[in-house]
């Protein structure tokens, strides 16, 4: 019967059980520092501190599509299912947000005040936790419904331009829809001491493209391509581990 057990009068499948036991013992012996090379998982995300910035949240909705289709709630889920690939391969995550909210002073009635608080405070938590990465999830928009793709901004920090080509590159690989990778001047990119790309995962005005970003295995790639970019930067880099912590 290979995998199935009777436990109790029933019949329990035992790979999915093995799968998280292994899975827990791996994640514990990688923060304990007792794995330090392994040929059958990566240890280069061991110990690094990764800040998963989901863009917008609360009363700043992002590019929308109606007053249904957010860009605050895309980015969300799809910064929760990039987190989860993180935290499996030891890494410790900051998510700047793991709700629909944002960063600014409570009772700031300004918008644009709020905005300018909300971006600083998502620069601080990165740059007080001395993150290793810094990566911005975004959700594209444009009067031109015929624009697709993913585009990865960087930053002018050390690493940013090549962590932005491993995403492209894994995203050519994985969905064929790469439109750019170019230098960014937003505000996560410009205060942020680490590298520190912003992906515009991709079009909310392009039909086809909506449809995509709704589609939970379509955001499950986009995680994929994000997290894959991240583990090559830091393969190919040899980067030393930060002395960054979560708290
Ligand atoms: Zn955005």
């Amino acid at each position: 019967m290979g995998m199935l057990i009777l436990v109790v009068g029933k019949r329990i499948n035992l790979f999915p059980v093995l799968m998280i036991v292994t899975g827990l013992a791996w994640v514990v012996a990688c923060r304990m520092h007792i794995i330090e090379t392994t040929a059958l998982f990566p240890t280069e995300l061991c110990g690094r501190v990764v800040v998963l910035d989901p863009g917008h949240g609360g009363v700043d909705p992002g590019a929308h599509e109606g007053e249904r289709i957010l860009e605050k709630d895309l980015v969300l889920e799809i910064a929760d299912k990039t987190r989860k690939f993180f935290v499996n391969a030891g890494a410790e995550v900051i998510m700047t947000r793991n709700q629909d909210h944002d960063l600014a002073a409570p009772g700031e009635k300004s918008l644009a005040v709020r905005k300018r608080q909300d971006l600083r405070a998502r620069v601080e938590l990165a740059n007080t936790a001395k993150a290793d990465l810094y990566l911005s999830i975004h959700v594209n928009s444009a009067r031109d419904r015929g624009k697709s793709g993913l585009e990865v901004y960087y930053s002018e920090k050390q690493g940013s331009k090549e962590l932005a080509e491993f995403i492209a590159e894994e995203s050519r690989r994985y969905t064929g829809r790469v439109r750019s990778t170019q230098p960014g001047r937003f505000f996560v990119l410009r205060e942020t001491n680490m590298p520190a790309v912003l992906v515009e995962v991709g079009y909310l005005s392009n039909p086809e493209e909506k449809n995509l970003l709704h589609d939970k295995k379509y955001q499950e790639r986009l995680a994929w391509i994000i997290f894959q970019g991240a583990l090559r930067y830091f393969e190919q880099n040899n980067v030393p581990t930060t002395t960054g912590k979560l708290n």
